[in-house]
């Protein structure tokens, strides 16, 4: 039977180290601020964007939330992610993806100061973790799944690791961190034009799983006694649920338990890493701006 990864109850320990971190900042004169920008009406962008607002209340940061509407051009968002740049309350600035079609979102992220970008998306954070400079910014999810399979005590070191998936917001940041020195590992990448996926998968002592495809990962592409992380959110079709939808991971959960030695549940395994990182993220901003 495998050991499921509690990401909640992880997640809530990284919160508590940065409730100290906070305290810390706040009898230093320093109250760390998240900017979160939200361009248009999608409603799942909204519901993370009022979880992020949500959290940092709770823990007494410093934020800001700035709506757009859906019409708005690259030039006003430009406008606020400049204005937030100059706002020395503010040590963090999101912009939540994805923005309408007619926002060019690679040119909002590399117009936000590296020095806020606690996404990890801009160039310069990218080149950082590429270098392992660690005043760089980790991208929120990989940080939080490395930082899983840390409490769920997977040795990384030297283990043979798989990431399905090659995005700049998981895949690829998640690679570079398990090869890195901090991970160790002997990874490999597979995407969408890898041959042999299955046969790839069942090398790997560790795998993640960031495709945005439901229960993708059978049983017969996980060796026996690997730790899976499973990065996906994905909604399937449920009548029974109330919503009418349920939410599953890109591994088929029940199979893969059955094989694995510790594996993320879906909800509750990755997705509250996220925002606990982000926080983190934006408390390590405010420590940098004090240099
Ligand atoms: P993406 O669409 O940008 O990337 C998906 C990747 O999967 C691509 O690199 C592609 O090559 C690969 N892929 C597609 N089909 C494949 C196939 N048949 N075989 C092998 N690889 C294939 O997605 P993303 O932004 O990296 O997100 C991936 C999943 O993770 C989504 O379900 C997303 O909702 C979820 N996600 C969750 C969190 C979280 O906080 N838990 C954060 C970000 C993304």
């Amino acid at each position: 039977m495998s050991k499921i990864i509690d990401g909640k109850a992880v997640a809530e320990k990284v919160l508590a180290e940065c409730l100290e971190d906070i305290q810390e900042l706040k009898s230093a004169g320093v109250t760390p601020g998240l900017a979160v920008v939200l361009v248009g009406e999608d409603p799942a962008s909204k519901v993370y964007v009022g979880s992020k607002v949500r959290k940092c209340a709770e823990l007494g940061l410093h934020s800001r939330k700035i709506e757009l509407p859906v019409d708005a051009s690259q030039e006003d968002v430009l406008a606020v992610v400049n204005e937030l740049n100059d706002d020395p309350l503010i040590h963090g600035i999101l912009v939540q993806s994805p923005p309408p079609p007619q926002i060019d979102e690679d040119a909002i992220v590399r117009a936000i100061d590296p020095a806020k970008d606690v996404d990890g998306f801009h160039p310069v954070n990218v080149a950082k973790l590429a270098l392992e400079d660690a005043s760089g910014f980790v991208p929120c999810t990989p940080a939080g799944c490395m930082r899983l399979l840390k409490e769920a005590g997977v040795e990384t070191s030297g283990a043979e690791a798989v990431v399905i998936g090659r995005s700049m917001i998981v895949g690829k940041p998640m690679a570079l961190l398990l090869m890195s020195k901090q991970g160790n590992a002997t990874v490999t990448v597979a995407h969408s034009r890898t041959k042999e996926l299955a046969e790839v998968c069942r090398r790997a002592d560790i795998i993640v799983a960031a495709i945005g495809m439901p229960e993708f990962v059978t049983a017969d592409m996980v060796k026996e006694g690997a730790a899976v992380i499973d990065v996906g959110i994905n909604r399937v079709d449920d009548s029974s649920a109330k919503r009418g939808y349920r939410l599953v991971g890109d591994v088929a959960y029940d199979e893969v338990a059955a094989k694995c030695s510790a594996i993320t549940p879906v909800p509750g395994g990755v997705g509250p890493m996220t925002i606990a990182m982000l926080i983190s993220n934006t408390i390590k901003a405010a420590r940098q701006s004090m240099a």
